[in-house]
């Protein structure tokens, strides 16, 4: 699976009703949807999700904030899929983030940053798999 990443868009990005324009960027930097669902997570999702962030001091309103509403997660195909999406929506910190890219554009704060994006092959892999079945992936592509 290295040519390919999780996104997910996030709360805030639901609630500011920005799913459309951030699927626009998305798919015109040339990535492809292979699966896509609107999920409402639960503390245990979340925190499964985000257990690498356990200790760390924002833990807690991370996971209020990413069980505040519904969340869509999207998994998305591409040549260097890791790297380019991370590129596309920039630091994050979107005070950090570079001119046009998709937190520079949309977020508020480092927290309400609109979007995830994998850090590295590996943990796109188990990420994907955190809200896709083996079969769901198969069934959309093939
Ligand atoms: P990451 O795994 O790097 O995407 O970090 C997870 C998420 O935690 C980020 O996308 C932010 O929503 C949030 N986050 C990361 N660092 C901070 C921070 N210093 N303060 C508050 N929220 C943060």
């Amino acid at each position: 699976m290295s040519n390919r990443t999780l996104a997910i868009l996030k709360p805030d990005c639901v609630q500011k009703n920005l799913i459309g324009e951030v699927i626009t960027k998305i798919t015109g930097a040339g990535f492809k949807i292979i699966s896509m669902k609107m999920v409402h997570l639960n503390e245990k999702s979340a925190g499964g999700f985000y257990e690498v962030h356990k200790e760390r001091p924002f833990f807690n309103d991370l996971i209020k904030y990413m069980t505040s509403g519904p969340c869509v997660p999207i998994a998305l195909e591409k040549e260097n899929a890791v790297e380019d999406f991370r590129k596309l929506i920039g630091a994050t910190d979107p005070a950090k983030a570079e001119e046009g890219t998709i937190r520079k554009l949309y977020a508020d704060s480092i927290e309400a940053n609109i979007v995830h994006g994998s850090d590295s092959d590996e943990n796109a892999k188990m990420e994907i798999l955190h809200f896709f079945s083996r079969k769901e992936l198969l069934e959309n592509h093939g």
